[in-house]
């Protein structure tokens, strides 16, 4: 596979995970350019090899079993061209390095994203968001490869959306997406996210491993206000902890298994659901080899 980009073998994804949990990957591969991934997806395809995409691993479980197939990452992918209002932008790329770019020429529109330690990639499969703004809002266009590894560009409006979802996900890898930009006051923006990031510091454990909240809010209550009326802030599965700090975030306190993460959430829901007759919704991705 050495023809397609950068191999490493038997990696530890605990090392490509916010949450520092994962199993080992006989093989994580960086492909060197759009063409390479293409002819690394045929040749997976032909080989009846398992992959999976991941970008920067901050909205993902993963299970610890190892891995017997191909981790793909976009490190490569790291083209940011911009023409006139619009912006291309490769999926690798870090979302705080882009809103950095972005404040250079003077747009503030994609702003909110900086705090959302993801890629543009991921962002966008998930339709990443907060402060009621979504990332979705600005795209224009994506390319993406299908399963078969053909390049296809895709219109907005050819991709369904909601809450922390698109058709993207397990569907296409993307590799660019077109954003529309929006110029603003560079210095309020940047005021503002200040502000906003203090207000997480002192709200959310984010000197610890997690992968930010573990429950979507439902619509009756925020997931934090029910977790805490169930009494399991503060409790533990293994090196598994409810924070106390904010009960809607896991960390890994003590080398936590994936075991332990799923137990601490099935307890979480079926008390909730006891109490309450609500049924949580877990918000990262749940990653588990046998599913692939
Ligand atoms: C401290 C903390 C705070 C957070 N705050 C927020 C927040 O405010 N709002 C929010 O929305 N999220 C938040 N998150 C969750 C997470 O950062 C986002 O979901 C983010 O968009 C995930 O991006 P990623 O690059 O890390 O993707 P990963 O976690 O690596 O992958 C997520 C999913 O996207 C897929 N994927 C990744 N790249 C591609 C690609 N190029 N093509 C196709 N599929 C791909 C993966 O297969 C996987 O299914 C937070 C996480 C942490 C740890």
């Amino acid at each position: 596979m050495n023809e397609f980009g950068k191999v490493l073998e038997n990696v530890s994804l605990k090392d490509y995970s916010t949450f520092k949990i994962g199993g080992i990957t006989k093989y994580l591969v960086k492909p060197y350019s759009e063409e390479k991934l293409s002819k690394l997806i045929k040749y997976l395809n032909k080989n009846k090899t398992k992959y999976y995409i991941i970008g920067n691993g901050s909205g993902l479980i993963i299970d610890d079993n190892f891995f017997n197939g191909v981790i793909i990452k976009l490190d490569y992918f790291k083209d940011i061209k911009y023409q006139d209002n619009l912006v291309t932008v490769g999926s690798g790329v870090i979302l705080s390095n882009f809103v950095n770019d972005n404040f250079k020429y003077g747009y503030t529109n994609l702003a909110f994203l900086s705090m959302i330690p993801g890629t543009i990639g991921g962002a966008v499969v998930v339709n990443a968001g907060c402060y009621g703004d979504e990332i979705i809002n600005y795209v224009k266009k994506v390319k993406v490869l299908d399963k078969a590894g053909n390049i296809k560009i895709l219109d907005k409006n050819e991709i369904s959306y909601g809450y922390r979802y698109t058709t993207l996900k397990d569907k296409y890898i993307v590799l660019e997406t077109t954003f529309i930009l929006k110029k603003g006051d560079v210095l309020k923006t940047k005021e503002w996210l200040k502000e906003q990031n203090n207000k997480r510091i002192n709200a959310q454990p984010l000197d610890k491993f997690s992968v930010g909240s573990i429950f979507r809010n439902p619509e009756e209550h925020p997931a934090w206000v029910l977790i805490d009326k169930i009494g399991m802030r503060g409790k533990t599965v293994g090196g598994a902890l409810v924070s106390s700090k904010h009960a809607n975030f896991i960390v890994n306190e003590k080398d936590a298994s994936f075991k332990d993460v799923i137990e601490l959430i099935n307890i979480i829901k079926k008390k909730v659901k006891d109490k309450y007759e609500i049924s949580l919704v877990v918000e990262p991705t749940i990653l588990r080899w046998d599913e692939l």
